[in-house]
């Protein structure tokens, strides 16, 4: 049996990866360690049910005595970090939690992990037990009109959320050249797909354009994202665990750039027909000042993995757009309730969990 310790698994992604693992894999446990800041939900695991593989523990990553008991209970193959904090807006606002769970909980993992995968006949860590960093395509700053990023291209974050996933991921990379740790970062585009906060541009725009609200767009809206679906994201994931390389980078991208202006369009275009209703339309966008070192545009280089393991991103743009909207069509209490938990950690409610955990 393959054991897993997954961090931040009751976020957007991180819960989407329980799902796709679950079924994708039947002799399996995962340990998912999550905070629940106002980003995680256990309402997001509800389908996982009492399945005996998964196990839920709350608590912080940086929690040094946790994440150690958890190594010693458990004993993982592998171990994943998905748990951050993610809005760039929420680290404009506030960077400081950025800095503890993106930067120090990352630390903290780290250290953990060498001191149990240490293994003293060898003097170097264990190399059937590997390290898996969730990094992200804004690590590499912002791209002019042509090129791509690939892995060799150098790191120039623009805002705190990005400074912060660069840090960890330097210190990842710092632990696999010191340590020996079995270390892979994968750093991917936009996500798309159920269960991601209403906070981010896809599930906002369907959230005020049902409601016939205001669609708030930074600036003049061209600033261009490559957006994948969450499903491909998690397949190519498990195969970076299984068929990965020691030591190394993969970027995962949907090879589909788009204007956020286009993508908010193609939304309005769909949502009006899905529900038959002319008043959803482009009158409801809203330009506002612009958001302060907004990268202009990502464009990432997936094909490092498509040659060496064989992924490739099987969702196109159209389809797995309309697959998302019909889920937050069907779900909008969910939507509701997130946003009020994202409302609530806004007005300082729960900063203080939030800060301990
Ligand atoms: P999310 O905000 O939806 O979920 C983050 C999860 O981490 C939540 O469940 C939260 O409770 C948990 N968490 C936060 N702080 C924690 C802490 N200190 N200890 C334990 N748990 C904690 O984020 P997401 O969109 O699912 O992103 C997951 C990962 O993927 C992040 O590392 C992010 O940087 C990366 N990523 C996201 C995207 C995207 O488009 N969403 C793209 C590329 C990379």
């Amino acid at each position: 049996m393959t054991t897993y310790l997954m961090t931040g698994c009751a976020g957007f992604i991180g819960s989407n990866m329980i799902r796709y693992m679950l079924r994708r894999h039947s002799d399996i446990r995962i340990v998912n360690l999550d905070a629940l800041t106002y980003a995680g939900s256990l309402e997001n695991l509800e389908t996982v049910g009492e399945d005996p593989r998964h196990t839920f523990v709350r608590g912080n990553i940086c929690d040094r005595a946790l994440v150690s008991r958890l190594l010693e209970e458990y004993d993982p193959d592998f171990v994943v970090n998905f748990a951050a904090e993610s809005h760039v807006d929420r680290s404009i606002a506030d960077p400081t939690v950025f800095l503890e769970t993106n930067v120090n909980g990352t630390f903290n993992l780290l250290q953990c992990c060498k001191e149990f995968w240490y293994d003293k006949k060898t003097g170097t860590c264990r190399k059937d037990r590997r390290f898996l960093q969730i990094s992200t395509d804004e690590v590499y700053g912002s791209l002019c009109r042509d090129g791509l990023f690939s892995e060799c291209s150098p790191l120039d974050p623009h805002s705190p959320y990005s400074a912060s996933k660069a840090a960890a991921d330097h210190f990842v990379q710092a632990y696999h050249d010191t340590f020996g740790l079995n270390t892979i970062i994968t750093r991917c585009s936009n996500n798309y797909g159920a269960m991601q906060s209403p906070e981010k541009l896809i599930p906002l725009i369907i959230r005020n354009a049902v409601a016939h609200r205001p669609l708030p767009i930074y600036g003049d809206g061209l600033q261009i994202r490559d957006w994948i679906y969450v499903e491909d994201h998690c397949r190519a994931i498990d195969m970076v665990l299984s068929c990965g390389k020691n030591g190394e980078v993969y970027n995962i991208g949907g090879r589909c750039e788009r204007t956020n202006l286009s993508v908010v369009k193609l939304i309005l275009a769909q949502l009006s027909e899905k529900l038959n209703d002319p008043e959803i339309n482009d009158s409801l966008i809203e330009h506002m000042t612009d958001r302060p070192g907004h990268d202009r545009r990502y464009g990432i280089d997936p094909s490092k993995i498509m040659a060496e393991l064989g992924w490739r991103p099987e969702t196109p743009f159209d389809a797995g757009l309309g697959k998302t909207i019909d889920w937050y069509l069907e779900n909008r209490s969910w939507s509701e309730r997130a946003a009020d938990r994202a409302d609530r950690f806004r007005c300082g409610e729960e900063a203080g969990l939030c800060a301990r955990g």
